[in-house]
């Protein structure tokens, strides 16, 4: 400050000699003052040219004020220099990780454009980075299944989709999208053919043993019977021939049960849209669930809304339905108390089945759909079970956008709901009257 003050003073004092000599004191002011502010103008703009070159951190020579300006601004670009290099140094290392990465992973902002994509990008999906970096993704990988699952909310994102590589068709890619951040999305992409061949062998190998195992089974049963009906066998025989006969439909149960799992697990996603009455299928079950509790007398109670059609397949419902009221039938006591109900509300459709019998423990409640999970073992084989009955209705029911819902005490009973959407009601047009 003291020396900009003291320069500028100088020059004040040369303008004022120049004028006193030449008696023109307001040209000389003119002309000195011009000058001194054009020199300060060409300080200025040596600065500002050091300023430009922004890795140079070592400024002009100045004086006074401006060299505490360049010595700011000095300090500044330092820190700002360390600041990118540490940066650019963070930003090598996870490129590199990245590229290490198994997986193909985009950064999309929120209109889908791509803004960073790794190596295996280019390799599963065919996007080059930096070269398609701003272009839509679903321009460049034309899929309907991705481009429905780029348009799904944010919340609702917690499942894949499974596509077939762009690049390698063989090649079958598992899709996540995760939001994060500012409304961006990251998308990864990973390998999924092994995994899927693996669990294609595993479900052909399981379709293929039962439906193998299904004739010799038949036959076995069928001589089993003529046996024991036709008294062929002596006497002391026959115990034996009729423990093989129930241990045969027992194997032959299991076998139908795995066959209907490896159908349902085979078949696409959405399932055939048949009109299915369900009121008389519920009619149909309830008259075989009588012949099931024979001797043991079962209150068997029907309560169904006698219009309510629902759209799905007749032979799945049918398979998941029947398997709920029979084990309600199965796991009561002589007597017991069973009550099905068929109705609709604001949530859905509804099919429930509650008893008054055994009764489930809390904690084997959200086990109880995995395929051969039973609480009794013994008891269930006893009955028949197969432990599948279960695992069949979930599947049936997710194939149907529906879900099972169990509510039990040990001791006082059971309720088993199934829930299906309210897309499912057939909605039948009232009937015109003539006037
Ligand atoms: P299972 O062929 O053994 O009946 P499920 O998959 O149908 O196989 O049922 C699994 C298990 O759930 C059964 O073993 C049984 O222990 C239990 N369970 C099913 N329904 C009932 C019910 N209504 N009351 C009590 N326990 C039940």
């Amino acid at each position: 400050m003291k020396y900009d003050l003291s320069r500028f003073a100088i020059v004040f004092l040369c303008c004022f000699l120049v004028g006193l000599t030449t008696n023109h004191y307001g040209l000389a002011f003119a002309v000195g003052l011009s000058l001194f502010i054009f020199w300060q103008y060409r300080e200025f703009q040596k600065l500002l040219d050091w300023m430009k070159r922004r890795h140079e951190s070592t400024g002009p020579e100045q004086k006074g004020l401006l060299n505490e300006l360049c010595r700011e601004i000095g300090f500044i670009k330092n820190r700002h220099n360390s600041r990118e290099k540490k940066l650019g140094g963070f930003l090598k290392r996870f490129q590199k990780a990245t590229s290490a990465l198994p997986d193909a992973v985009i950064v999309l902002d929120f209109h889908g454009e791509i803004n960073w994509a790794n190596k295996k990008a280019e390799e599963y999906l065919g996007i080059k980075w930096p070269q398609d970096s701003g272009l839509r993704v679903n321009n460049l990988i034309r899929n309907p299944r991705l481009n429905e699952h780029l348009k799904v909310k944010p919340k609702a994102l917690s499942k894949g989709v499974h596509i077939n590589s762009p690049i390698k068709k063989e090649m079958l890619l598992e899709v996540r999208i995760s939001p994060y951040g500012d409304r961006q999305k990251l998308l990864v992409a990973r390998d999924v053919t092994t995994i899927n061949k693996a669990n294609q062998m595993r479900k052909d190998f399981i379709a293929n043993a039962s439906h193998e195992l299904r004739t010799p089974l038949t036959v076995i049963s069928g001589y089993l019977e003529n046996f024991v009906d036709d008294e062929l066998c002596p006497a002391e025989w026959l115990a034996y021939i009729r423990q093989m006969r129930t241990q045969t439909a027992r194997m032959q149960n299991l076998i139908e049960d795995l066959l209907t799992l490896s159908t349902l697990e085979a078949s696409e996603e959405n399932v055939e849209k048949d009109v299915v009455r369900v009121p008389d299928m519920l009619a149909t079950i309830y008259n075989e669930a009588k012949t099931l509790s024979g001797d043991m007398q079962h209150q068997i109670e029907l309560q169904a809304e006698p219009s309510l059609y629902v759209y799905g397949s007749h032979a799945q419902l049918y398979s998941a339905f029947s398997n709920i009221v029979f084990n309600a039938i199965q796991y009561t006591a002589e007597h017991g108390l069973v009550q099905v109900r068929w109705f609709a509300d604001e949530a859905g459709v509804h099919l429930e089945v509650t008893d008054n019998g055994l009764g489930i423990d809390e904690e084997h409640i959200p086990r109880l759909t995995e395929r051969f999970y039973r609480i009794d073992e013994g008891r269930s084989r006893e009955k028949g079970g197969t432990g599948l009955g279960l695992a069949i209705v979930k599947h049936v029911l997710a194939k149907h956008g529906g879900k099972l819902a169990i509510e039990s005490k040990p001791g006082e009973g059971s309720k088993f709901t199934c829930n299906l959407p309210r897309s499912r009601i057939v909605q039948i047009e009232p009937v015109k009257l003539r006037a």
